[in-house]
């Protein structure tokens, strides 16, 4: 047995129903040999709950430091969302104002 973890929620403990997978902890379910639904699509969400969304302007709600660099992007600083992916850390693909195109954390973010 090696169901996929649930996508909504990580969880291990997907179990299946005939064709569908479905998650006891949030339950979700789904068809895993369905192409992924519109819904699926990466999302984010701002440092207050509000779902970002490509094109979005947003800006920064702390200083961020810029990896590998001593550039500090302070508070206050305004970007604009150029995409939003399925990232760990990072979830906007972002124009930044004064420092060009870089990865920024959502729950670092407010929407503008
Ligand atoms: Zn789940």
């Amino acid at each position: 047995m090696s169901l996929p973890p649930c996508p909504k929620c990580n969880s291990e403990f997907v179990y299946q129903d005939q064709e569908l997978l479905i998650c006891p902890e949030c339950a979700h379910e789904w068809n895993p040999s369905e192409a992924p639904a519109e819904d699926e699509a990466p999302t984010a969400k701002d440092s207050n709950g509000t779902l970002l969304q490509d094109g979005d302007k947003v800006t920064f709600i702390k200083d961020l430091k810029v990896k590998g660099s001593s550039q500090v992007l302070k508070i206050g600083t305004k970007a604009v969302i150029r995409r939003i992916v399925e990232g760990k850390d990072h979830q906007l693909d972002c124009k930044v104002d004064g420092a060009g195109e870089m990865m920024i954390t959502a729950q670092f973010v407010k929407k503008a």
